[in-house]
C-alpha cells in the first residue's frame, strides 16, 4: 500500500480555507452556469435572426421563480433594449402580474427565440433551432409551473394541446410540471372581446396560484 511519499511523488500542499472565504454553494454554480449560457446566447448566430439583431434577449426576473412566463420572440422594444417584455405588451403582463399578487420574488419571463425576427413575424425553423437554449433556462430556473403566452409558446411547450383559444385559461400537466395557457398580451390589445378573455385567463391563473 503506497502511503504519502512511498510513490516518489510530491504530495501537494493543501490550501487552507479561512473561516471568511466564501463557500461556494450550489446557488453560486447555478449563478455561474446562468452566466456562461448569458454570454453563449449573446455570441450565437446558429440562425440568420443573429446576424440582425441588436441584442439577444435573454430574459427579465429572478432566478429561483416559482413561475416562467414564456411568450413567442422579442419584438422592436426588446431588441433595443435586450429586455424581454419592455414594450406596450410588458406593460400588460406586468399589470396582469401585479393584478394577480406575484411578488418579483416570484417570477420570470423569457421567449422561445433570443433573437427578433423580421417584421416580428414568429419562425418556427428559428426556434427549432433556439430550443436547446430554452431547455437550459428551464433546467437552470427550474420554476414550478409555465404560463405560455400565445399560440406559439403553447404549441412549443405541449404540442398536444389544443388551439390557445380552447386551452387558455385551464390549467395542464406537461411532464413534471404544471403549464397555464393564456392568450398572449399584444393579442388582448386588439379587441374588447380579446381584453375581457385576458383578464378572466389571468383571474383564473391568480386562482390557480392561490389554490396551489
Ligand atoms: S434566435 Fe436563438 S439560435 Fe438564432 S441566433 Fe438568436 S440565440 Fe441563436
Amino acid at each position: 500500500m503506497g502511503g504519502p511519499g512511498t510513490s516518489g511523488m510530491r504530495e501537494v500542499p493543501r490550501i487552507r480555507r479561512e473561516a471568511t472565504d466564501p463557500v461556494p454553494s450550489a446557488e453560486s454554480g447555478r449563478r455561474a452556469a446562468w452566466d456562461r449560457l448569458a454570454r453563449e446566447i449573446h455570441a450565437c448566430r446558429r440562425c440568420p435572426l443573429g446576424s440582425r439583431r441588436t441584442h439577444a434577449v435573454v430574459y427579465r426576473g429572478t432566478l429561483s421563480p416559482r413561475v416562467v412566463f414564456v411568450g413567442e420572440a422579442p419584438g422592436a422594444a426588446e431588441d433595443r433594449a435586450g429586455i424581454p417584455f419592455v414594450g406596450r405588451s410588458g406593460r400588460r403582463l406586468d399589470a396582469a402580474i401585479a393584478r394577480i399578487g406575484l411578488a418579483p420574488s416570484d417570477w420570470g419571463v423569457l421567449n422561445l427565440l433570443k433573437c427578433r425576427p423580421p417584421s416580428n413575424r414568429f419562425d418556427r425553423a428559428a426556434a427549432h433551432t433556439c430550443r436547446p437554449f430554452l431547455d437550459r433556462q428551464l433546467a437552470l430556473l427550474r420554476p414550478n409551473g409555465l404560463v405560455t403566452l400565445g399560440a406559439s409558446a403553447l404549441r412549443a411547450l405541449d404540442p398536444r394541446a389544443p388551439p390557445v383559444l380552447e386551452a387558455a385559461g385551464v390549467p395542464r400537466t406537461v411532464g413534471p410540471r404544471w403549464l397555464f395557457p393564456l392568450i398572449h398580451p399584444a393579442a388582448a390589445l386588439r379587441s374588447r372581446r380579446l381584453t375581457e378573455r385576458w383578464e378572466h385567463d389571468v383571474d383564473a391563473l391568480g386562482r390557480w396560484l392561490i389554490a396551489g
